[in-house]
């Protein structure tokens, strides 16, 4: 077998395959094209798509595609073959520089909130070179951003670009004020990748995992995660053989597979790769996740993204770890080792303070969708509030430069930003609290609201925004001072203050945290529909204006398709819920008590002295249950039909979370409670029990 060196990278027109094939000022200019994160030189496009195409074509190649993100949250392409006609019925393998750098996809059929009227739909796709272009099952995919021809962005990748800039220009001031001459400031993004991975056999028989992606259906197993014995558990054979596939089709791309393990709930894993640029970890999340579902159906498993495939046991997130470094290497949230780096980072560690409380709503948008609903604040993954996760040093700290009082650590230290060093934060000192959505972990922030299956790009657009909006404001106060030294001090003992109220070390899963921070004014927005009006609160389209990341007409448009989105999801899971309640389940249920009377009438016709009261029971349960069920099913068949259809968006995602939502709460409780009571024989699907304990 190929060793891993050799493969890793081997379908990526990497850094290496671009010197080995371009001629030495054409790589040089990409090469610059790239690390100054600039467009590209259009005279050299031509030689690249040439290189590209014959390193290509040498790998069996014969089709290329635009690859890109639209709006959906997932990934889109269009192949087109490199044949070109020529004299004598024969055709030649071409590949030009406008075809490299920009595309045009009929892509009508994409989600655009009202950018595009499908009468002028031709958005147009345009290279991103720096991520690299690679090859997916014999295609050449060129990443790429999409946009309207009006310049509006069309997908997740342009704004996720625009906000690395804003960020990268605000860093650098910053970074200027303190000596340092970094000429760029990149955010780095590492995102853990939670999935479940059921039996496919299995998995055709239930309608609502094929249509929805989780179960609308199942009584809890007599056993669950509560032994906590399947977390860092032993790997079954059947899904090592799936780790270790995955693992090596993820290195052929070049991505930085480097984690695995099992999760807290049966059947549920984790795949952590080693972090890298964001724009470049969100391609490779997204392509992660086509894999994993790919190379589960090899092996007769499905793997489940969804938030909350089953109730009862945890969910899946995506712990979106990030930072800021330095285009020479330095990570920004670093204490570092002298005291004017100890200030510096002060000064970093109070810009993301800052941004996660003056943006608690955007971020909660970020995560937000059908899905993460019902997973955000159930008791396992980090509550719909923001807050923010220091650690006990840390915070200490902190409180000490805000009180101007000595830091009693270790040992009793004092602390003057820019005179003394900040002592190093053992990571076991910072990582122990799980319940905190946005936690602090030695040199990095970990964002965990992030739902399993959501593109990382929202996300880091809001983190990077807010933060170079904080480091703006601090750049242009900075900039005008006398002292900088006492101006620093000020500036941070400031912000600390204003901004305290958003650190929280304790049990964010507490109810006791809930009025907490309703006492402290820290948002609450339990659910997708309270939580997307933000997208277009007038300051929050300011924010996004002021730095070029999105516009207001983009907010509007991103807006429309996220409450659009959440209407449509909930009307196929109710949908689906219908269909399995009245011709799977009742009918079943009805049977069931059917034989019971049957067999309690024979019982009596044998001989009278015989007692029927088990079956009597059993029956006044089941028929209670069927009539309870049936009730159900009107109720959810009469939110489904009274939708507001003509009514705008808002006001139908409101109808679905109100009443949809809640009927489909009550069909559920009530099929649930039959499947205990029905003979196993007759229940129309595989329980619970076949799903998570059946690989
Ligand atoms: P865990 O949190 O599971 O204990 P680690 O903290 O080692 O594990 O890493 C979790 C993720 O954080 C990995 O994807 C890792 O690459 C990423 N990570 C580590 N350092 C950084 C950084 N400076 N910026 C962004 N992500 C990082
Ligand atoms: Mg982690």
């Amino acid at each position: 077998m190929e060793t891993v060196e050799a493969l890793f990278g081997s379908n990526v027109f990497n850094d290496a395959v671009m010197q080995q094939h371009l001629p030495k000022d054409i790589y040089r200019a990409l090469r610059k094209t790239i690390d100054d994160g600039r467009r590209l030189d259009p005279t050299i496009a031509g030689a690249v798509a040439h290189a590209m195409k014959e390193w290509a074509i040498g790998k069996g190649v014969t089709h290329y595609t635009h690859w890109f993100q639209p709006l959906s949250g997932i990934t889109a392409e269009k192949h087109d073959a490199f044949i070109t006609p020529v004299a004598g019925g024969r055709v030649i393998e071409s590949f030009s520089g406008s075809e490299l750098v920009r595309g045009e996809p009929d892509a009508s059929s994409f989600p655009s909130g009202g950018l595009r009227s499908t009468f002028e739909a031709r958005g147009y796709t345009a290279w991103d070179p720096t991520s690299y272009a690679f090859i997916k099952d014999g295609v050449l995919c060129i990443p790429t951003a999409f946009c309207s021809y009006g310049g509006e962005a069309l997908d997740k990748k342009t704004p996720l670009l625009r906000s690395m800039e804003a960020l990268s220009r605000q860093a650098v001031r910053v970074l200027k004020l303190f000596g340092n001459d970094a000429r760029r400031v990149l955010p780095s993004v590492g995102p853990e990748q939670e999935y479940f991975l059921v039996d496919k056999q299995t998995w055709t028989q239930r309608k609502d995992l094929v249509f929805t992606g989780r179960t609308l259906f199942g009584a809890k197993p007599p056993k669950g995660q509560e032994l906590d014995d399947h977390y860092f558990g032993v790997i079954k054979p059947r899904v090592q053989a799936f780790m270790s596939e995955l693992n090596r089709e993820l290195w052929k791309l070049g991505i930085l597979a480097k984690t695995e393990h099992n999760e807290a709930a049966p059947a549920q894993h984790e795949m952590a790769p080693i972090y890298t640029v964001a724009n470049v970890a969100t391609d490779h999340n997204q392509l992660t996740m086509e894999i994993m579902k790919k190379v589960a159906d090899r092996h007769g498993l499905v793997c489940l993204l969804a938030e909350k495939p089953f109730d009862g046991v945890n969910g899946s997130g995506k712990h979106n770890n990030w930072s800021m470094t330095t285009d020479t290497g330095t990570n920004l949230l670093e204490p570092g080792d002298s005291p004017y780096d100890s200030a510096q980072f002060l000064l970093f560690l109070v810009a993301v303070i800052k941004a996660v409380d003056e943006h608690q709503d955007l971020l909660r948008v970020s995560v937000a969708g059908a899905g993460n609903d019902h997973r955000l604040g159930a008791n396992e993954a980090p509550p719909a509030i923001i807050s923010m996760f220091l650690g006990d040093e840390l915070t200490a700290i902190l409180q000490a430069i805000d009180q101007g009082t000595a830091y009693i650590g270790h040992e009793k230290e004092e602390m003057a930003i820019g005179v003394h060093v900040l002592p190093k934060f053992p990571r076991d000192n910072t990582d122990r609290n799980r319940t905190s959505p946005f936690a602090f972990t030695g040199n990095k922030f970990e964002f965990r609201s992030v739902g399993s299956s959501a593109s990382i790009a929202d996300a880091n657009v809001v983190i990077n925004t807010g933060v170079a909006d904080a480091l703006m404001r601090f750049a242009d106060e900075l900039e005008q001072a006398e002292d900088f030294q006492a101006s620093l001090h000020d500036l941070i003992v400031r912000e600390i203050r204003a901004h305290k109220r958003i650190i929280f070390n304790g049990n964010g899963y507490s109810t006791e945290w809930v009025r907490e921070a309703k006492k402290r004014g820290l948002k609450n927005l339990p659910t997708t529909v309270d939580a997307i009006p933000s997208l277009i609160d007038p300051e929050n389209i300011e924010l996004f204006s002021r730095h070029r990341v999105l516009s207001g007409t983009e907010l509007h448009a991103r807006y429309e398709i996220l409450l659009e989105n959440y209407c449509k999801v909930i009307a196929i899971e109710a949908e689906t819920m219908l269909s399995m309640a009245r011709r799977e389940i009742l009918p079943a249920v009805l049977r069931s008590a059917g034989d019971l009377a049957a067999s309690a009438k024979a019982v009596k016709d044998y001989a009278p002295v015989f007692s029927t009261l088990p079956h009597e029971k059993l029956l006044a349960r089941l028929t209670l249950g069927a009539s309870r069920l049936s009730d159900g099913i009107e109720t959810l068949s009469n939110a489904v039909i009274s939708v507001p259809r003509a009514a705008d968006a808002l006001t139908r995602a409101i109808h679905m979370r109100d009443r949809v939502l809640t009927a489909m709460a009550e069909v559920r409780a009530a099929a649930d409670e039959l499947e205990t009571i029905v003979d196993k024989r007759d229940w129309p699907f595989p329980t619970y029990a076949e799903l998570l304990f059946g690989v």
